[in-house]
């Protein structure tokens, strides 16, 4: 079965070892359209996105999970965001890209973490991760082996085309893997390449890639780009931007331009947009999502 932006959980059925292949191809490409990511920096975006869809599907939650990089390095910001449901979105923020540039070079001195913001808890739960120089998918690795006490392979592929990955978790509760055979699993998953995701991720795929082992494989899920921008959250941006702020730019410009990082989607206020939104707080906003 072939399947495009979709996830397939599996199971090995000798080993007590989970996972679960991902390619994303129209969401990746959605993400990308409003921006022109230097390719360091899309690199880095397109193993959010994968990584991103991928712990998702691992957690039992229900809301969204944020996986969030601030540095001070060229990559100062990058945010990649999927609901329990898969609906994904993400953006980068860079400046003074080289073209050669080592994920360790984007991301000096890099804060990174994973919030999970579920309806069920009383405040989101945040993770932080330790940058590894080599990759995200190192990162993701140690944080999962160290502060989740999962033992993870996490691999992550990209071109321009699509993205993907696969992650390998051991079970917990069930006796520990092999470690002959959890290295030559974490041997066999580094060898995914984003070309062998090209007609999407597969259970052919994951047969191939574990031709020794048992696999069974679940019902793929699909993932989508999807933002939850609404006008009513833009107008909240406004409010804590000022009255003031924002009808001088209203003057200066005859109107306000806010465009969604995410999506690109252009909102226009005009002098009687502004207006209301200053003078109509108690209505407006009742239609947002939440
Ligand atoms: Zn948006």
């Amino acid at each position: 079965m072939l399947a495009k932006d979709t996830v397939i959980p599996f199971v090995f059925e000798s080993l007590p070892v989970r996972g679960a292949l991902v390619q994303l191809e129209s969401t990746w490409q959605r993400m990308q359209r409003d921006h022109d990511y230097p390719e360091p920096v899309a690199e880095v975006l397109g193993h959010s996105a994968a990584a991103t869809v991928l712990i998702a599907q691992s957690l039992k939650f229900d809301g969204t999970i944020t996986l969030q990089i601030n540095s001070e390095g060229p990559l100062s910001m990058l945010v990649m965001q999927s609901t329990d449901n898969l609906d994904l979105r993400g953006m980068a923020s860079a400046h003074g890209i080289a073209s050669d540039m080592a994920f360790a070079d984007l991301v000096a001195g890099a804060r990174c973490a994973v919030t999970v913001d579920s309806g069920a808890m009383e405040r989101p739960y945040q993770g932080i991760v330790t940058i590894s120089p080599d990759s995200l998918a190192a990162s993701l690795e140690n944080y999962f082996a160290r502060s989740v006490q999962v033992p993870s392979h996490l691999h992550l592929a990209r071109n321009e085309v699509l993205c993907g990955g696969i992650l390998l978790q051991q079970m917990p509760g069930e006796s520990p893997t092999l470690e002959d055979d959890w290295r030559r699993l974490g041997f066999l998953a580094k060898t995914l390449r984003a070309e062998d995701l090209a007609d999407g991720a597969s259970h052919a795929l994951l047969h191939n890639m574990f031709a020794e082992d048992d696999v069974r494989a679940f019902r793929p899920r699909e993932a989508r780009f999807r933002c939850r921008c609404t006008r009513q959250k833009v107008e909240e941006v406004l409010r804590l931007l000022g009255e003031e702020e924002t009808r001088t730019a209203c003057e200066e410009q005859g109107r306000v331009e806010v465009t969604c990082e995410y999506c690109g989607r252009l909102r226009t206020f005009d002098v009687v947009d502004v207006t209301r939104v200053f003078t109509d707080q108690a209505v407006s906003g009742s239609d947002s999502l939440h």
